[in-house]
């Protein structure tokens, strides 16, 4: 039996899991003798996020719950496959960042609704879908890197203040196409309305120290060059410059800036997440939901937190010691569910003003 099982190996699908253990014990003509682990099935995630991430939670999870995840990981194309697939799609979840994903994900009526309990508990309503069609799981802020000597404290509070004409050409930001920039702009146009976020952006536009381009992290490159003195990035990517040994150099792009929190003591900060759905063709539905309500728990919310410097999004949770350094701020509490309504609209604006072809210098 044990040769067979190590010559079957490479022929059969995972033995471990009750669909490969079924299918084994067909090919062998015994009865299935599933070990424990087995007995509880299997879930099928596909994933954007990296596996350094998201390994060890799974490991922990099948630990738990004897649930096997077989997980493909994919940096793009999950939406167009899940697509493809349709109700053929051995996708029972995916997980992946930005609302935008999740948003476009719902519109294409690729994900089911879920009614968890758990899930209600530990993720305020703001961050999941009305009818349970995504779950946040982890919070990141879209804040401002300014600059430690050029820019006094309390003197750049809002993203109103982006636009405000003594910024002229020290302002530095990616391609206002970047998902990150779309959802702030929808945020801007849910807060403000469309007439108010065009006025906004072409003041922003008019400020722009150069035309949009790099990453985040190339922001606070900018400041620490002295070619920007406000920019406008994720807060994880200042642990990940602090903490980077591998790159040094981002040490001092990091030490050069410090953190603002926009809109905090006003509407609040605009705030992203990373989440998870489970899938409209989902067969181990209730796998899915476990796995979900798992991630939202306290073992993998530290993990999120030590490992990737995001925001617990369950409260009581902590964040890191480093980005707790940071302060505390106050999120905009606007259902990003309503902010991705107008992402589309937010990307019209981006091309209408035309802020990828502002800044003087490219
Ligand atoms: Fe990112």
């Amino acid at each position: 039996m044990n040769i067979f099982r190590s010559l079957m190996k490479s022929l059969v699908p995972n033995p471990r899991t009750a669909f490969g253990a079924v299918l084994l014990a067909a090919v062998l003509g015994v009865p299935g003798n599933p070990d424990p682990a087995s007995a509880q099935g299997e879930v099928n995630l596909y994933s954007y996020r990296q596996p350094f991430l998201i390994q060890p939670l799974l490991k922990a999870f099948t630990k738990k719950t004897g649930i096997d995840v077989n997980v493909v990981f994919a940096p793009k194309g999950v939406l167009e496959r899940l697509k493809a697939e349709g109700a053929n799609s051995p996708a029972d979840a995916v997980l992946t960042v930005d609302i935008g994903r999740l948003h476009d994900m719902v519109e294409a009526g690729v994900l089911r609704p879920v009614a968890s309990p758990t899930l209600q508990k530990n993720i305020a309503a703001q961050y999941r879908h009305p009818d349970g069609l995504w779950f946040g799981l982890t919070v990141r802020a879209r804040v401002f890197y300014v600059s430690k000597d050029r820019v006094a404290p309390g003197a750049i509070a809002s993203y109103e203040d982006l636009a405000r004409p003594d910024l002229k050409g020290r302002v530095c930001i990616r391609s206002g196409k970047h998902d990150y920039n779309i959802s702030l702009i929808a945020s801007v146009i849910a807060n403000r309305g469309l007439d108010e976020a065009r006025e906004w952006l072409n003041g922003v536009r008019a400020n722009l120290a150069r035309k949009p381009q790099g990453n985040d992290r190339a922001q606070a490159k900018t400041i620490y060059e002295g070619l920007c003195d406000v920019a406008v990035a994720n807060t994880y990517y200042m642990a990940a410059m602090v903490t980077n040994d591998k790159a040094p150099e981002q040490k001092m792009w990091a030490a050069a800036t410090r953190i603002v929190f926009p809109n905090s003591d006003g509407r609040g900060t605009h705030v992203n997440i990373s989440g998870a759905a489970v899938t409209r063709s989902a067969k181990n539905v209730d796998n899915a939901v476990r796995l979900i309500e798992f991630l939202s728990e306290d073992f993998a919310q530290k993990l999120y937190a030590e490992r990737n410097y995001e925001y617990p999004v369950k409260a009581g949770v902590a964040p890191h010691p480093l980005v707790e350094s940071w302060g505390a701020f106050n999120a905009d509490s606007v259902n990003l569910a309503e902010v991705a309504k107008q992402r589309a609209a937010a990307s019209r604006l981006v091309d209408e003003v035309g802020l990828d072809f502002g800044g003087g210098r490219s």
